[in-house]
């Protein structure tokens, strides 16, 4: 190799020996005479001196003429810094290389930004020179923190008897509940392969094969509508397991997480065993089926004594069928005004049709509570012995406030979810070493599309009811609860699994719930269809996000810094300028006629 170390694994044991280093100039300082280079390359950042009274002649000349990125190799002793000069905050603080021999091995242009700071840059200047971007030092460690976390997963599983199996990107429509990307086959004039939503049929298939135990990194493709934490591809831990239960699932993914967590984040903390709580739970205490379970905040349902007040709000939405919930924000009784309305305000965008609130403003206890001891805009239709109930219930004491949303039960979760979670930050309730595993469990296997008129898989078609639950296919499939469960960590959805159908005639009745046809089925799910028939054991998985689970462990709050080269929020790869046009010869291949060709905006 062109270096005999890495700059950064130079340390004090090294000191006499004669080192050869290669890597890019990260700053260089001239001291009137001394030439300082402080020269990194993955592993970290070396101090390199050019002594004009110790070197050779010329290396100065060269010295001085290097630039920030230059790629130069540095031949030198390695030698203890002068007192006083050592740097504790650099592993290589307490040595530097004398310089002795340099070689330029490739010049560099002024960068766009710096490398050499974590500076604030324009994402898309940050997307275009990405290969600038990957040498700061975050988005560095990221990669290494990315390749460390992949490798204990890889580690883990393989250990436990799981095949790597890899699966086809050319494939056809494995429906997870997006669109399609497509590619248009050229040996098969007007067909189209499409790239896997997932791995979900074949790691089936693999189960029906005998593979027993499967997992994957594996590409998903999903053509979404653009969201802040989505990309069009994403990476999942595919996973899949025969003769298993739901348990067995489970547990696998709890011992992975606690141990890579464990191992490679050792300042997080998780909170063990993961909380399991069912779908239904979540909703009813955090309104989401994602919670965020660092703080608590936890909802409570109001409806039965907001009926007995004479506030039409709260009677007549419990009258139509709706819900009234809310939870005790602490402290928030002496909350400004403009600050309250500020929360209405973020209620309302959140779904909410209002936001009723009861300030505990007086003292002492709330069973001591007086007319005077509360504010609210609904002060005068409520008795004290409601506020009373109401302050008891969400768990609120005196100089708190209680926030209650009334309205559908859909939209008023929606919306004080989004208030918890707003008020926990407010309120910096999340510990930021803490994170917050826990299962959901036990979804219904069914969602209303309201759009639509028809039922969507709340999860994907291949779930298996819960035992007893298959007779609601036909009368009442809204009721059918699936094997289905979610790993969620602070707020976010880090995978979902299920225990799969493996029966030919129940996975056909779940398609006919979904309102697919004959021909859609023998179309789409001919080949899953035709392996139940044939000995395929019962089996179930999970898919946990390697891009979110990053997010999380590493803090960030961009998906596209966890990943070397993602896309835009639109789906636009600004460093390759993709999506493109193709030469017409392409196009002519593939039997493709293009009729428009507006150009989008690139954000
Ligand atoms: N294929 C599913 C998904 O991508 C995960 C699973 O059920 O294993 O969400």
């Amino acid at each position: 190799m062109l270096k005999t170390i890495s700059c950064g694994d130079v340390r004090a044991e090294h000191t006499g020996k004669t080192v050869t280093l290669a890597g890019w100039v990260h700053r260089r300082r001239d001291h009137g005479g001394l030439i300082f280079i402080d020269m990194r390359d993955r592993e970290g950042i070396v101090q390199v001196v050019f002594n004009p009274d110790n070197a050779p002649g010329g290396i100065h000349a060269i010295a001085e003429s290097l630039r920030n990125e230059w790629v130069v190799q540095v031949t030198g002793t390695v030698t203890a810094r002068p007192e006083g000069t050592e740097n504790p905050n650099m592993p290589t603080g307490e040595i530097e290389v004398a310089a002795e021999q340099v070689k330029v091995l490739n010049e560099s242009k002024t960068p766009p930004f710096y490398i050499n700071e974590e500076s604030e840059v324009d994402e898309l200047i940050r997307m275009k020179y990405r290969f600038l971007d990957l040498r700061r030092q975050s988005m560095r460690d990221t990669i290494i923190m990315r390749h460390e976390v992949v490798r204990f997963i890889r580690d883990f599983l393989s250990e436990r008897g799981f095949l790597e199996v890899e699966t086809p990107i050319l494939i056809k429509s494995t429906p997870e509940g997006a669109r399609d990307y497509l590619v248009p086959s050229r040996l098969y004039p007007g067909k189209f392969y499409a790239l896997p939503q997932s791995p979900q049929q074949l790691k089936q298939l693999l189960m029906a094969a005998g593979v027993e135990k499967y997992f994957q990194i594996a590409r998903c493709f999903r053509d979404e509508d653009p969201r802040a934490d989505r990309q069009p591809e994403h990476t999942q831990l595919d996973m899949e397991m025969s003769f298993v239960e739901e348990d067995d699932v489970l547990n696998l993914i709890e011992e992975l997480y606690t141990k890579l967590v464990e191992t490679l984040f050792p300042d997080k903390w998780i909170m063990r065993p993961f909380p399991r709580m069912t779908y239904a739970e979540a909703m009813a205490s955090y309104g989401t089926d994602k919670p965020d379970l660092r703080f608590d905040l936890d909802l409570v349902d109001l409806s039965d004594i907001a009926a007995q007040t004479e506030f039409r709000v709260f009677t007549s939405t419990v009258a139509s069928g709706g819900i009234v919930k809310g939870f005790s924000a602490p402290g928030y009784a002496s909350l400004p005004r403009r600050q309250q309305d500020a929360l209405i305000d973020f209620a309302k965008a959140n779904g909410a049709l209002g936001l009723v609130t009861i300030a505990l403003t007086g003292e002492g206890d709330v069973d001591d509570l007086t007319e005077e001891g509360f504010r609210s805009p609904a002060a005068r239709f409520l008795t004290v012995e409601q506020v009373k109930a109401i302050a008891h219930r969400a768990e609120a004491n005196m100089g708190d406030m209680v926030l209650i949303v009334a309205g559908p039960a859909k939209t008023t979760n929606q919306a004080l979810s989004a208030l918890r979670n707003e008020i926990g930050q407010r309120l910096n309730l999340a510990d930021p070493n803490l994170v917050a595993f826990a299962f959901i469990t036990d979804f219904p296997l069914f969602e209303w599309n309201e759009d639509d008129g028809r039922w969507d898989a709340m999860h994907h078609a291949f779930s298996m009811p819960k035992d007893g639950h298959e007779a609601y296919l036909d009368s009442d499939p809204g009721k059918v609860i699936g094997r289905l469960y979610d790993l969620v960590a602070n707020g976010a959805e880090l995978a979902s699994g299920s225990i799969r159908i493996h029966n030919r005639e129940l996975q056909e009745r779940v398609f006919g719930v979904l309102g697919y046809t004959k021909e859609q089925v023998a179309e789409r799910f001919d080949q899953l269809l035709t392996a139940f028939e044939y000995g395929t054991p019962p089996h179930g998985g999970i898919a946990p996000g390697i891009d979110r689970l990053m997010m999380v462990l590493t803090g960030r709050d961009n998906i596209r810094d966890v990943i070397a080269f993602p896309k835009t929020q639109s789906g636009f790869d600004p460093l390759f300028e993709a999506p493109n046009v193709v030469e017409q010869y392409h196009l002519d291949e593939l039997h493709i006629t293009v009729e428009a060709e507006d150009s989008v905006e690139v954000t």
